[in-house]
């Protein structure tokens, strides 16, 4: 039997728990979180900093951390991955917001889980699980996938690299993701914003608030969700402290 996943309540407002229909639901920062590796000496005070910085967001807002490398390791193990959950929490978990049904995956287990393969498999049974809940009623408006990295970032063919998840399990997730209905996979991991669509399959990667190896500015990707369409866009911090996104929004929401 599986043990009951949720996204981090310390970071949570109480009302967006899993449930399918809450439309009075605040829509939830996605985080990821840059650590130093497991068990070197900067980890302790950066996840110290980190929590600080964060405490001084609007309470309204949930927060919801999507694990990588960073925090895991590029090869995770269960140690690395306990001591995460220990001060994040749950590293693969579902949530509901507005009818909508999301899935935070921990792909580090897709790209390299021959540490763990006892967590692998877990979350495998998981996901189906999760999958087959979504395509029974309740139905929800669309289903979102977030997970730190992408399944590819130019096409769904190219070849294996570090920037994406492995030939053979990126074909089998996006056969499973579109037999189920979702409609956008939402990754980090490259530092450049990227992505496709392929099939009805929006695979959107986008670069970091932080280090960008392109030519990107710093910036966040505001996500309009309507019950017919999820629109995103990328924006730059100059941009969203000048001007706000009121506007931008509003063009976003209309062209739904
Ligand atoms: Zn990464």
């Amino acid at each position: 039997m599986l043990a009951a996943r949720s996204p981090p309540q310390c970071f949570l407002d109480s009302n967006m728990a899993s449930s399918p229909d809450r439309p009075e639901a605040p829509p939830p920062s996605l985080t990821p979180s840059p650590l130093y590796p497991p068990g070197t000496e900067f980890r302790a005070a950066q996840e110290r900093d980190l929590k600080e910085a964060l405490s001084g967001m609007d309470r309204s807002i949930p927060l919801v951390f999507v694990s990588g490398n960073h925090d895991l390791d590029q090869v995770p193990t269960p140690s690395t991955v306990e001591q995460y959950c220990r001060v994040w929490g749950d590293d693969y978990f579902s949530f509901w917001v507005g009818g909508v049904f999301c899935l935070v995956l921990n792909s580090q287990l897709y790209f390299n889980a021959s540490a763990c393969p006892q967590q692998k498999e877990a979350q495998e049974t998981w996901l189906e699980a999760q999958l087959s809940r979504a395509s029974s009623a309740p139905k929800p408006k669309h289903i979102l996938v977030f997970q730190h990295i992408p399944l590819y970032v130019k096409s769904p063919d190219e070849q294996d690299e570090y920037i994406n998840l492995p030939q053979e399990v990126r074909q089998n997730l996006m056969e499973r993701f579109k037999r189920a209905g979702v409609t956008a996979i939402f990754s980090g991991h490259y530092h450049r914003n990227a992505g496709g669509c392929h099939d009805g399959l929006d695979m959107v990667v986008t670069s970091a608030i932080g280090c960008q190896l392109g030519d990107d500015t710093h910036g966040v990707r505001l996500v309009a969700v309507t019950a017919d369409a999820v629109v995103h866009r990328y924006f730059s911090l100059e941009q969203l402290g000048q001007r706000g996104v009121d506007e931008e929004l509003r063009k976003m929401l209309q062209a739904c």
